[in-house]
Order: structure tokens, then sequence, then C-alpha cells
């Protein structure tokens, strides 16, 4: 049994909770595995189906030393990938996990521990140790457990787990072949396909009773152009909350194709010019900068500790009037999307930036109970052995009312921006650097050359204030895994096309 008791205080928790900067994964870790077929119906033959009863009683021992607020989360995770590499498979893997953690909060501090051994007299030990948070006379009363239905966002007909592993090779093999015969420049292409189905169960002493099964998959396939000593890559993916029958052989083919124009696009690329240019990013494909720039300014544990650039901007003007930032974990199919949070609170939206103005923030229980705030249904885990935070699920800027194509003419000079890449950002101040993989210059209206080496750099208030025109064209088309804290979480972006009037280029010539 692994269970360990993990007092909180709330500065140790904040601390944990905003440190450092943040980076989004754009390619999942592959593991090494043999070939394997699928278990037992995940749906019907979870190991972990505890029931009201066993819930009931575990939330009654967590909350015997007093303390305020008891919960139980329980999870069954099965995750599948296969890849293909060097025109072979490369490696396919399972992996099943499952426990149960319980937290107990009281007042600012937060008891947590987890179990791997889901028999009773385990549970009963783990809930005894989160328990011990609080040191109070009397016990806290609890609710009874009440079951409650929630709508479902996801788009899942066909489970990936249920598609024995050479069935998903099929796609791969399918993408590899229209990659490689794609252009005789084309040296390499990886390919990957991901699934992971996760069954959680939250019960808690406020009567909160849910349970979701979580499905997430994806195809991804990378390619690598040479030609001379010029080099380039390209990728394409197609992801989200998506059950199987989303994938087929013409998917495979159409992602292996785009990877390759991306390839061969990029592959003349000049060095871009540094300087202070307006730039105009493409839609859908550049809303992990909200996310990173903007969004993570906007989670409450930073709010709360003051550690947040937007700590004290509610209800004001923080960014242009015609700019507006939604969380909203209710896109159906999206990659972030959640019918609840690891909370049990049902996924919605979040208007964060409203015309310009501040609005709201995003929320996990803890934070909006010590903020007296309204749960936004933001508070999420990596896993069972991890307690909650305040994170995003799908954020993108909301549509506006430019035509694209005004948005491009109305450029003399300055960067086109395909794709944002990975960033580095600090939520404190907001100062972030951006790579572009897909990138072009802009002349007298017109995308001309495509640049390598940009960098995008500043703050992201600043550029909030800068942005001057917005497309109606909003896509969420982004997506990979948001790290918070050593916490791994799906999430997805999106932004409409958009012209930001000034920013800084870091490039490669001055
Ligand atoms: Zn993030």
């Amino acid at each position: 049994m692994k269970s360990y008791f993990r007092p909180i205080t709330r500065r140790k928790f904040i601390k944990s909770g905003i440190a450092g900067g943040a980076i989004i994964a754009t390619y999942p870790v592959w593991k090494l595995f043999s070939f394997s077929t699928p278990p037992s119906d995940f749906y019907v033959n979870p190991a972990c189906n505890l029931s009201k009863e066993t819930l009931e009683k575990l939330i009654e021992i967590a909350l015997q030393k007093g303390g305020e607020f008891a919960e139980v989360y329980v999870e069954y995770n099965v995750g599948n990938q296969i890849y293909l590499e060097e025109d072979k498979i490369y490696g396919a893997g399972r992996g099943v996990d499952m426990g149960v953690g319980i937290r107990v909060l009281h007042g600012e501090k937060t008891g947590y521990a987890y179990s791997d051994d889901l028999s009773f007299e385990r549970l009963k030990q783990t809930a005894e140790v989160a328990s011990h948070i609080a040191s109070e006379k009397t016990a806290k009363e609890h609710t009874g457990l009440k079951s409650s239905q929630i709508p479902s966002y996801y788009l899942v007909k066909v489970s990936p787990d249920n598609i024995i592993p050479q069935d998903k090779a099929k796609l791969l093999w399918k993408a590899n072949s229209v990659g490689r015969e794609y252009d005789k420049r084309i040296n390499q292409v990886n390919i990957g396909f991901s699934d992971t189905n996760k069954k959680i169960i939250i019960a808690n002493s406020e009567g909160t009773w849910v349970e979701d099964v979580q499905t997430i998959s994806r195809l991804l396939v990378s390619i690598n152009a040479i030609e001379g000593d010029k080099r380039s890559r390209g990728y394409a993916y197609k992801d989200g909350t998506l059950g199987y029958e989303h994938y087929d052989l013409k998917v495979a083919e159409e992602l292996a194709k785009d990877a390759g124009r991306m390839a061969l696009a990029m592959l003349p690329a000049e060095d871009a010019p540094a300087g202070e240019y307006p730039i105009v990013m493409a839609k859908g494909h550049c809303g992990t900068f909200f996310h990173e720039a903007i969004g993570h300014s906007l989670e409450s544990d930073g709010i709360r500790k003051k550690t947040s650039c937007f700590w004290d901007k509610e209800g004001k003007m923080i960014a242009s009037p015609i700019s507006s930032l939604a969380d909203d974990g209710t896109v159906p199919g999206a990659r972030g999307t959640i019918n609840v949070d690891d909370e049990g609170v049902p996924g919605q939206k979040t208007i964060l930036i409203n015309k310009g103005k501040c609005v709201n923030f995003i929320y996990d229980r803890l934070n909006a109970k010590l903020m007296k705030a309204r749960l936004t249904g933001n508070g999420r885990r990596e896993s069972y052995q991890h307690y909650p935070l305040p994170r995003m699920t799908n954020t993108y800027l909301m549509a506006g009312e430019d035509d694209p194509d005004d948005i491009l003419k109305s450029v003399q000079k300055g960067i086109y921006i395909a794709r944002i890449g990975g960033g580095n950002v600090s939520w404190v101040t907001g100062r972030f650097v951006f790579s572009v993989p897909e990138g072009y210059l802009i002349e007298d209206g017109q995308i001309t050359k495509p640049l390598k080496g940009i960098q995008l750099m500043g703050s992201g208030p600043e550029v909030l204030k800068n942005i001057v025109m917005v497309g109606p064209d909003m896509e969420i088309l982004g997506g990979g895994t948001c790290g918070k804290s050593g916490q791994g979480k799906p999430v997805s972006d999106g932004n409409p096309t958009l012209k930001v009037s000034k920013i800084t280029i870091g490039g490669a010539k001055v």
C-alpha cells in the first residue's frame, strides 16, 4: 500500500501552486511496452466500483477529527500508446492504474492521502491519515450522498480502448506511406496514436456523488524534411475527447499531408528579422499563447496569493475593448472538455475577460471557499495521487467582428504566425518568450516568405492591450498537456484570426 500524509499549509500550497513557468508538451511521451490485447470491458468491470455505503463511511472517517470538508476520489485509468518510427512499429504499450485519494479541508489547510490498495481496511487507514489535518473535539456532520446526473460533452461512441493495437497500427502505416510519398525531400516520419480512458467517482461531505468516464485520444504525425544544409519539421494532429469512430485512413492521410505541407513550406525559410512588428495570428493554432501568457495568470491560487500580475484587476480593464477570453469545459469533443471537474463540479463556460474587463477567475474548491467566490468547475488533478488545483480546460480568445482578409491587408510589414510553439512564461510578471514553428513575413498585406527562428517576446498584459483586430472565425485547434506544480493535465485552446499592433520579435537578423 502506498499512503502518504501530505498536510499542506496555506503558504506551501500556494507556493507549489504558482511556482515556476508553464510548459505545454506538444508531443506525448511514449513508453515502450509489448503488445497486449485489451482487458474485459472498461465500462462494466472497473475494479473500483465502491458502493455508496463505503463512500459514506470513508467520508465519515475522514471527518472524525473535525475537518470542514471531506472528499473521496476514485480513479480507474487505462492508457494505450502505439507509435511508428523509421518505417517500423517502434513500440506499443498499455498501462492500467487505479487508486483512491481522500482529501480533508480545514480552514486553509489540506490533508491528502491516497492508496492503490482498495480493500476497505486500507481505505479506512487512508481516510484516517487525511483526517489528521484537523484536531477539533467534535466530528463534522456530513450530508448523505445524492447521486447526480450530468450532461455529456464527449464525442465517444467507440472506446479506443476496445481497438486492438494491430488495427490502430493501420492508421500509422497509412500516414507513414502518405508522408514518405509526399515529397522526396522528406527523410523522417514519426506517428503515434494514444488514448487514455479514465473512470472517476467523486463523493464529498456536501452530498455530491458523481461518476464520469473520460476518454481522450490523439493521432499525431511529425515529418522532417532535408535539402542541402536546410532542415525543417512539420506536424499535424487530431485529438480530443473523441471515440475511435473519429479516426480512419482518410484522417491519417490528411494529417500526413498537412504535416508534409508544413515541413516543405518551412524548408526554404529565411532567418526572421528582429525588432518590433505587428503580427497576425492564424485562427485556431495560436491559442496556446492565451493559455500560457494570460490564462495561467487568471488562476485563483496566484490571484489569492497576489503573485499574479492580475491579482488586483477584477472589474478593471486589462485588455482592448474588442478582446474577450473564456475558459470552457463544455466544448463538445475538445481535449480539455470535462463533464465534471476532479472535485465533482459540472464543467462550465466561464468568461474571464469580457470586452477588455477582467470579470472572473479560474477556481478550484479551496480557493473559491477562501475567496468567497462561485465554483467554476476548474478543480483538476493529474490522478488520485494528486490534490486538485485551479486549472484551465479549453481556453480561447472569443470571436470578434473584423474580416480576416481585412486583418491581413491592414499590415504593411509584419509577421504571420501560422502556428505557435512552446513557450516560457512567468505567471508573476506575465513576461513570455514563444517559439514559432510556422511563420511568414507579411508584406503589403500579403503572406510572402517563410521565416525561421521567430521568437515572440513581451508580456501578456501588454499584448492584451495591443489586440486591435479580431475575426469571427474562432476555432479550437491547439492542445496538449499543461504542466503545473508537477501535475500534467490535458487542455486545449483556440483563437480567431487576430492582429496585435506591435510585439517584439527576437529573430536572427537585426
Ligand atoms: Zn499551461
